[in-house]
């Protein structure tokens, strides 16, 4: 391998790197190069390419504009809603900031959408209600449209080129530079120029998004691959929860793009092959607003039970029409082109074809609320921090959202913990002041990763698109909506398998300036290891809880399994730890586990 002298890597020197200008990185940027810290944001896109722009349907906060409202409230549902295995304190957290981050992003010059009264729209989104305050569904989604994503990411990104904050475009991190069992920096690979950067900081937070990659069928972008919990897992860090992932009931069918919430919050419903609307018989009350996890469920189960929609009786359909152009066109426009663009349907007439859709990354680094990430074992009976590194966004698993999250709930996690993470280096810079002097071949490991590639020889005829669709389909077809023992040891044997491929595997492509196949492989390297922690939690968990369903457990075991789990890679193997829910609120009583029922 190509040793690299120091005069071939560009060296930076930054308070603070944030890898990921999605709304969590940009959030934090801002509030740190606001307050006069020279901030880092290295991305592998342009930032406001990062996959918050696609977020749709808005953004939960109790404003109570449309419907009277309360964060505790908001609070009961999403503890509600994650199953139980969402930490109290984070969620008590989140929700009692929610307010006051709209009304900030409201300042900071996002247009959302008004009411007559010149309030902030709000719209019904899934598994919200007033069932712990004075009854009926709560109105609680602020949104921009159907582009609310888009609004904040612009937003955010305008904000920090007005405070200063320095964007690295189109850097690949590769490896933490960890030492000491501390963080002081990333390396990264300038994908334009083919060239070495070594970001040294006194402060590493890691904000690179989702996994929804490692999934044949998704509404995430191709850049959604979870780069970060990789580092992490490269580093000897354990990534926590990764068995529940999300599958929204509506991704279009066959192609995945999502149809947002949104439109049944406006009045859309499912309907099967025979017309019927089924979600009344799965959640009388909340009907096709129960929470996602439940809906996913049932369209699998109409699906089994042959009542699926179509020549393949695959899908389900999403009735919109009647809701009038006027209205679709006016707060639905997005999913009306979306529709039109990928099912080939006009939305205001007909009904769109939909089926569940790798969707939301629940797992991920773990963090306590304030955003540090923590190592924790099921015997030690405190969290250990790892000095100097930060996650945040859906990067982090802080955890929030437990099994199953709750629409809207992630556009808020990104602002209230970007700034939460925010507050906290700033305390964490006050005692460490000075850049540590590190291993002057500290860069090694990640130059060996890319070097790797351009080295190899094309003997091998095995290529990296190939074993990226094999993994895929794999966790498509074993990691599903519903799970089994003998499907998932069969999935877990084959992607242990799998994994050794990647070492057989070439790229066409060697040169070094803008190698999109280089890209492609290293973010194969990431999706691996995560689709192998994903299978292995999964498959050791033997209950169902939120996104994590299984035939041959279907209930949820409070006693054995109220824990999270700990994925690490050790030497070649994956292996599994647990630690306590934490389920203490900062200042209001805990709500103990009840029977979910919507
Ligand atoms: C289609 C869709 C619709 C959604 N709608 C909603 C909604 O209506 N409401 C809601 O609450 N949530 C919604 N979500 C979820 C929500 O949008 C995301 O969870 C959230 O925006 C994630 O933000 P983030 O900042 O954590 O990451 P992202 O926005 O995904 O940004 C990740 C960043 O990390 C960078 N990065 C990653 N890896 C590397 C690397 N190796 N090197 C350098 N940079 C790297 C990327 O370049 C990018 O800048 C939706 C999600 C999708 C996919």
């Amino acid at each position: 391998m190509a040793y690299l002298s120091t005069d071939k890597v560009e060296h930076h020197h930054h308070d603070v790197v944030i890898v990921g200008a999605g709304g969590a990185g940009m959030r934090c940027a801002l509030q740190l190069a606001e307050a006069g810290y020279r901030v880092a944001v290295v991305s592998k896109v342009l930032p406001t390419r990062s996959h918050t722009v696609a977020a749709q349907g808005g953004m939960n906060a109790a404003l109570g504009n449309v419907t009277s409202d309360h964060w505790h409230w908001h609070m009961y549902d999403t503890v509600k809603g994650s199953d139980y295995l969402g930490d109290q304190d984070a969620i008590e957290y989140m929700c009692r900031a929610a307010p006051q981050l709209v009304k900030e992003l409201e300042h900071q010059g996002v247009p959302f959408s008004r009411l007559e009264n010149g309030k902030i729209y709000q719209r019904a989104f899934g598994g919200q209600s007033r069932e712990f305050g004075d009854g009926g569904q709560a109105l609680r989604t602020c949104a921009a449209a159907d582009r609310t994503g888009h609004a904040i990411l612009h937003t955010m990104y305008q904000q920090n080129i007005k405070a200063g904050t320095h964007f690295y475009e189109e850097f690949f991190a590769l490896n933490l530079i960890m030492e000491d069992e501390a963080c002081h920096g990333v390396m990264a690979w300038d994908i334009g120029k083919g060239e070495y950067h070594l970001f040294q900081a006194k402060a590493v937070i890691l904000a690179t998004g989702g996994a929804g990659r490692i999934f044949k069928t998704t509404t995430n972008a191709h850049i959604c691959t979870g780069d970060g919990g990789a580092l992490c897992l490269d580093a000897g860090l354990p990534i926590e929860d990764m068995e529940f992932f999300q599958f929204h009931p509506t991704g279009i069918a066959d192609v995945g793009p999502l149809i947002s919430e949104a439109v049944r919050g406006e009045g859309g419903y499912l309907l099967n092959s025979e017309g019927e609307r089924f979600m009344e018989r799965y959640a009388p009350t909340a009907k096709d607003l129960a929470s996602r996890d439940v809906v996913s469920r049932a369209i699998a189960l109409e699906i089994r039970e042959g009542r699926g929609c179509g020549p393949k009786k695959d899908h389900a359909l999403l009735k919109v029409d009647h809701l009038g152009e006027e209205l679709i066109l006016k707060k639905l426009p997005n999913i009306h082109e979306l529709a039109l663009r990928f099912a080939g349907v006009d939305c205001t007439k007909e009904p769109i074809p939909v089926q569940p859709t790798a969707h939301y990354t629940m797992g991920g680094i773990p963090t306590n609320r304030f955003t540090e990430v923590v190592k924790q074992s099921e015997t030690a009976s405190e969290e250990e921090k790892v000095a100097g590194l930060f996650a945040i966004g859906e990067a982090a698993c802080t955890s929030v959202h437990g099994a199953n999250r709750l629409g809207g709930n992630s556009l808020l996690e990104i602002v209230v913990f970007g700034r939460a993470c925010g507050h906290q280096v700033m305390k964490w810079l006050k005692e460490h002041r000075y850049h540590k002097t590190i291993n002057p071949d500290a860069w090694q490991a990640g130059v060996n990763r890319v070097e790797r590639w351009l080295d190899q020889d094309n003997q091998a005829d095995v290529k990296v698109s190939q074993v990226r669709e094999q993994m895929q389909n794999l966790m498509q077809s074993h990691f599903s909506v519903y799970r089994t023992e003998d499907v998932m040891q069969e999935g877990v044997a084959a992607i242990e398998a799998l994994h050794h491929d990647i070492h057989k595997a070439s790229i066409e492509d060697k040169n070094r300036i803008f190698n999109t196949d280089l890209v492609e492989a290293l973010e194969l390297e990431n999706l691996m290891s995560l689709a192998r922690a994903t299978a292995a939690s999964a498959a050791a968990r033997q209950e169902s809880r939120g996104a994590h369903a299984r035939d041959d457990y279907p209930e949820r075991d409070d006693e054995t399994w109220m824990k999270h789990t700990l994925a690490s890679i050790k030497g070649d193997k994956v292996e599994l730890d647990y630690k306590p829910v934490r389920t203490i609120p900062m200042t209001v009583e805990s709500f103990p586990p009840k029977k979910r029922v919507y």
